[in-house]
């Protein structure tokens, strides 16, 4: 379908320009590092709109942006002189209990679809920080406490409704547009505008999840238990070590505060006697200071993390793929760990396997399927004169630990100065998601976040 009634006046004239008094609350994203300034931000309401925007800033000659909840750590939900298309508002999310799906709207934050989708002891398995929007992340691939035993969130989206470079909507499915509907799945917002995504579901309500926290002197045995035991867990259990300083946790005596800790966050998805034994074995792994486990609601425990990963701080990433974790890759871990360069900085090791390996590497845009743990650089920090002591850390540790990891990154945890790195992302899936960008976006009009060039650019 071609939507004809451009231009619409409606979107374009409730645009918050520069002097609104909304303007810098609404260009403002997660991380603080960014500071762009738009010409005009269109919240919209419907596809419609979104097209009408889409068309408006393609008829101004002005570059433009979308934004699903402004999480991505680059900072592409915002653009320099542009106009940016805003879906926070489209947040309707419809569950169907009985065929187990949901229809999202993109400006769902994951919070939003934990809460409506547990009204029915249901569950999609999406990331680990409630705050997170479920567009970026989804079209990015999606990982979480879940993935191991339901696949990345993209294993799980089944259609999604699209506003393409001309305007025009579509539908993308394993039916309709095949090819668009291959590319959403990890390829980015390269191709369109989501304006809806639907989904399977899952019946899970409670888990057995929890953190369980060791000092940091025994981070290196911790790590090689770690190691020796998580290769056997059962796609049920998923555990994604952290090494940074200790926040002010509840659970942690006041003298540990802000010392080095090797924090082990755990979910078991299933029997809770099960879980309760595999918190023992990772107990097992040296002598905890202080834990916080047990059974509770999905919802709540997708919550857990979101007093430490709050907005505003300045934050740098770098990521990795491993396929195991080798000596040299732990070793440098620790080496960096020791040099943490403020208190809130963290080196995050998300465990991936189980029923993402199993999709094969073809099977959507998302090809590295064999990685294992995804690691985070998570390098934040508030003060701006310590931009360059912190990202010289960042880079110099993901330099480090470069050669003991395995192919490609996870797109959703590159910062901005990484945005040219699809051919290493995508591997041997990025020639054909060049020549799917040809088909949809000739004119590489979807350029704000990381990079596919239409296959006839020659680039
Ligand atoms: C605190 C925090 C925790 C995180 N935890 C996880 C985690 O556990 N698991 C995980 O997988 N990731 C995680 N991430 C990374 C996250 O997946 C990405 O930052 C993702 O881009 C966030 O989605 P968003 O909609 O909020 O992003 P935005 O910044 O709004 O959008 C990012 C980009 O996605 C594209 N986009 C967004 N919406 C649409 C749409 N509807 N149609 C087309 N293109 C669109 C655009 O190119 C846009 O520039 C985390 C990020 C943060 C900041």
């Amino acid at each position: 379908m071609k939507t004809e009634e451009y231009p619409d006046t409606a979107i374009t004239s409730r645009g918050i320009r520069p002097g609104s008094s909304e303007y810098d609350e609404a260009r403002s994203v997660w991380n603080g590092m960014i500071d762009k300034r738009p010409a005009v931000i269109l919240r919209c309401r419907d596809a419609r709109e979104v097209s009408s925007a889409i068309r408006y800033a393609r008829d101004q000659g002005l570059k433009f942006s979308v934004r699903g909840n402004g999480h991505n750590i680059a900072g592409s939900a915002v653009c320099d002189e542009g106009v940016v298309i805003d879906l926070s508002l489209m947040k309707e999310i419809r569950i169907d209990p009985v065929t187990r799906c949901a229809d999202i709207g993109p400006g769902a934050t994951l919070g939003d679809v934990d809460l409506a989708t547990a009204a029915h002891g249901l569950a999609l398995p999406v990331g680990i920080n409630s705050t997170t929007g479920i567009s970026g992340l989804t079209l990015g691939g999606g990982i979480g406490w879940l993935s191991r035993k339901y696949g990345l969130t993209i294993d799980n989206l089944v259609g999604a409704e699209v506003v393409t470079a001309d305007g025009s909507v579509l539908r993308a499915s394993e039916d309709e547009n095949v090819d668009l509907f291959w590319a959403l799945r990890g390829g980015g917002g390269n191709f369109g505008i989501v304006t809806s995504f639907e989904f399977r579901l899952h019946p899970v309500a409670e888990v057995f999840a929890g953190v369980i926290a060791f000092p940091g002197e025994e981070a290196a045995e911790v790590y090689r238990r770690y190691r020796e035991e998580s290769v056997r867990f059962p796609d049920e259990m998923t555990a994604w070590p952290v090494l940074r300083k200790a926040p002010p946790l509840p659970f942690l005596d006041e003298a540990d505060h802000g010392r080095l800790v090797l924090l082990v966050p755990m979910c078991y998805s299933g029997d809770p006697s099960e879980g309760e034994r595999f918190a023992r074995l990772i107990r097992s792994f040296g002598n905890p200071i202080g834990e916080h486990v047990g059974s509770q609601p999905l919802a709540t425990w997708q919550q857990a993390f979101d007093p430490l990963l709050t907005p505003g701080a300045r934050n740098y990433w770098k990521s990795h793929n491993f396929t195991e974790l080798s000596d040299g890759a732990l070793d440098t871990i620790l080496d960096f760990g020791h040099r943490l360069p403020t208190g809130e900085c963290e080196i995050f090791l998300g465990q991936l396997g189980g029923a993402v390996t199993r999709v094969s590497p073809d099977a959507t845009a998302f090809r590295h399927r064999d990685t294992e743990w995804v690691l985070n650089v998570h390098c934040r920090w508030r003060e701006p004169g310590d931009d360059e002591r912190c990202i010289a850390w960042a880079r110099e540790f993901h330099e480090a630990s470069a050669p003991f990891a395995s192919a490609g990154a996870y797109s959703n945890f590159l910062p901005e100065d990484e945005l040219d790195r699809a051919a290493h992302v995508f591997g041997g899936n990025h020639a054909r998601l060049a020549a799917i960008k040809t088909k949809y976006d000739p004119d590489n009009v979807f350029r704000n976040h990381l990079q596919i060039r239409p296959a006839s650019s020659g680039s």
